[in-house]
This record gives structure tokens, C-alpha cells and sequence, in this order.
């Protein structure tokens, strides 16, 4: 079997022993006879799936219980738009504006309230996070809105901002389980699984319980609100059922590992070897500012667009995938999430050493 090392932002690379166990429990899940996929949801296997992977992510982040969890879909995008519906009991919110995701986030809020550019950091192409200490943060506001790792670009907020007693509401798609979060430190976290924890169409959203309104201030859709899902432990309706038993093999996968303090070591170490290579490379470059970089997502350029392809291309033939920067910027990226290995990191690394001596 020749697995390439796929370096895409998402969906992308998951734990070979977790999708080992799931194709072994594909056709017949456990002596039920039937796989998961053809299971009702209210089924006694499923339900044990769902609380299982809830439990152990509670486990993992240390969730206290006055957060619910919450399996929705829709994809990170849809939260762009629950958010404000669901808590701006104002009709205010504060969005720090650090990337294309979390500039949809703060234009789709706008649609339904105001919604207050408090930072930006769009003057440099988005290549750094902005200083977040002493904010003009509304006092109106009902929350202070936050992309902490951006994806595309590759900056990760190093320290939260300071939001004068407002709820942080974080955007951590890309980030989710790379390291430990003080849960406490927000109102609300949530990602997309498809980045760092799963397949597409999960969305993980960990919300503190007084946040979530009993009626929302806004006429919204019963699918659109938390409550729904809240209080029906996210079987209101057929939850991405499949998704979530894998996303549950990755929690379980993770505390194997050794849990997120481990996750973080590994991916300080994978990071390191990348971001070295970079600063001491006289081709390859990061693009991002180093106080601001990414754990998880490491753009890098040549400088020039002919030589950016023709990287591109040989690496893929040599089993390196999905290099290629986001359309908005060009060049390449290398997204490096929990599932990826020490030595694709490795491996990558001595290529573009190679590439490099070879292109002079
Ligand atoms: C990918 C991504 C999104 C969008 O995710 P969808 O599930 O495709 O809607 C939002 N935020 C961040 C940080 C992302 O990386």
C-alpha cells in the first residue's frame, strides 16, 4: 500500500490505525451485523458511539460541565451566521479580522447585526496577528469574535486577546486538538472537523450553558439555534452519524498518543524542523511574521511563480500532495496536523533541500 504524505488544509490527513479500524468495523460494526453508516442513530450501538466520543473529548480537554458539547453540521461556515443569531442579545459583537475565514465570519454577522471591525491585520496581507492588548471593544458588545488559527495564512494568535470581560467566541478549525486550551478562557469554541479531527461535515462547538439563549433574539431557523441541539444531545435530528464515530477514533487515537500535552510536543517538534528549514533556506521562505506562526498550517515562496510550480510538481510526484498554496495567495503550504508524521516532515524537508541544490 503506498499512502502519500498529504500535506492539504482539509480535508485532509488522518491516523492510519483509525482508518484501519474503521475499515475493519466497515461491514459489520462489533457483532452488530451492519456497519455504522447503515445504523439508526437511535439505535443502543450508535448511542453509545455518540456519548463515548463525547465523554472522551470531555476527557481529553478537560471540558468542564457547565459547557455542552455539540456535533452540528453545516460545516465552520454555518457558524458564521448561528453565532449572532443566537447571542447577540445586543445586537452588537466585536470581530477581529486576522483572515479570509474570520472576514466571512465578521460579513456574515453584519448581516444580522453590527458588527465591529475591532482589529485587522489585512494592511500586510493577513501575515501576522495584530497587537489585541487594549482593543476599542464596544461595551455593548456580546461577544469579541476570533479566528485563532488561520488556515490560509498561517498565523495563530500567540496570546488570546484581551477582551474586557466580554465572551470569546473562537474559531479553532485548525487547530483543534493540536494542543491544550483553556476551555474556560471562552464562551464558545468551535471547528470544523475536516481540518485536524475528522471527515467533512462535522462541526465540534463547546459552548458555555448560560450562553445559550432560551428563545434567540433573532428569528431563526429551529435548526440554526443551540437550544435545539442542546437539548436533544445532538439527535434532534440524523446527526452526521458516520462522521462522528470517526471523529470519536481520533479522540481515542489522541489520548493514545498521550493526550494534548504530547500532541503539542509532537507538533512543536514537526513545526520546528519546517519553520528551520525556512529560516535558513536562501529559496524557500515562510511568509508570516515568526511571533504569529502556525503550529499547523506553514506557507512558504520561492519568489518566483515558475519555480513555485515546478516544485509543486515534483514533489507530488515524489509522493509529497497538496502543496499548493490557497488560490487567495499563491505559492505553497504545508499543513501539518496531528496525523501527519514526524518523518513526512522529515522527508519533506530534505526534498526541498534537494530541489533546492538542484535549482540553483
Ligand atoms: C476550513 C475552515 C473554515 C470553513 O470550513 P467549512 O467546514 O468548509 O465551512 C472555517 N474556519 C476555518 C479556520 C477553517 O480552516
Amino acid at each position: 500500500m503506498a499512502r502519500v504524505y498529504n500535506f492539504a488544509a482539509g480535508p485532509a490527513t488522518l491516523p492510519e490505525a483509525v482508518l484501519k479500524e474503521a475499515a475493519d468495523e466497515m461491514l459489520d460494526y462489533r457483532g452488530a451485523g451492519l456497519g455504522v453508516m447503515e445504523m439508526s442513530h437511535r439505535s443502543k450501538e450508535y448511542d453509545k458511539i455518540i456519548k463515548t466520543a463525547e465523554a472522551d473529548l470531555r476527557e481529553l480537554m478537560g471540558i468542564p460541565d457547565n459547557y455542552k458539547v455539540l456535533f452540528l453540521q453545516g460545516g465552520a461556515s454555518q457558524q458564521f451566521a448561528m453565532i449572532p443569531m443566537n447571542f447577540a442579545k445586543n445586537g452588537v459583537a466585536d470581530y477581529i479580522v486576522t483572515g479570509q475565514w474570520a472576514k466571512k465570519a465578521y460579513q456574515e454577522a453584519g448581516r444580522f447585526i453590527t458588527a465591529n471591525k475591532v482589529a485587522t491585520s489585512e494592511d500586510k496581507t493577513f501575515s501576522y496577528i495584530p497587537d489585541c492588548s487594549d482593543l476599542p471593544i464596544d461595551e455593548n458588545a456580546d461577544y469579541v469574535y476570533i479566528c485563532q488559527n488561520n488556515t490560509i495564512y498561517g498565523t495563530k494568535f500567540p496570546v488570546l486577546p484581551n477582551t474586557k470581560g466580554k465572551d470569546l467566541i473562537s474559531d479553532q478549525s485548525s487547530m483543534f486538538l493540536s494542543e491544550p486550551v483553556n476551555v474556560s478562557d471562552f464562551g464558545m469554541i468551535y471547528a470544523g472537523a475536516q481540518k485536524n479531527v475528522g471527515p467533512a461535515g462535522v462541526v465540534i462547538a463547546i459552548i458555555r450553558e448560560d450562553l445559550i439563549p432560551e428563545e434567540t433574539p433573532i428569528l431563526t431557523p429551529t435548526m440554526l439555534k443551540y437550544k435545539t441541539h442542546a437539548d436533544n444531545d445532538s439527535l434532534y435530528n440524523t446527526p452526521n452519524a458516520y462522521g462522528i464515530y470517526i471523529c470519536g477514533k481520533v479522540f481515542k487515537w489522541i489520548a493514545d498518543m498521550g493526550g494534548l500535552e504530547a500532541m503539542k510536543a509532537h507538533n512543536e517538534k514537526k513545526a520546528a524542523i519546517l519553520y528551520n528549514f525556512l529560516d535558513n533556506s536562501d529559496m524557500f521562505k515562510g511568509t508570516v511574521e515568526p511571533g504569529s506562526r502556525s503550529l499547523m498550517n506553514v506557507p512558504f515562496v520561492t519568489g518566483d511563480d515558475e519555480l513555485n510550480a515546478k516544485f509543486i510538481a515534483e514533489a507530488t510526484k515524489a509522493g509529497f500532495v497538496q502543496l499548493k498554496g490557497h488560490r487567495t495567495v499563491g505559492g505553497m503550504r504545508a499543513s501539518i496536523y496531528n496525523a501527519m508524521p514526524i518523518e513526512g516532515v522529515q522527508k519533506l524537508v530534505e526534498f526541498m533541500g534537494r530541489f533546492e541544490n538542484e535549482n540553483k
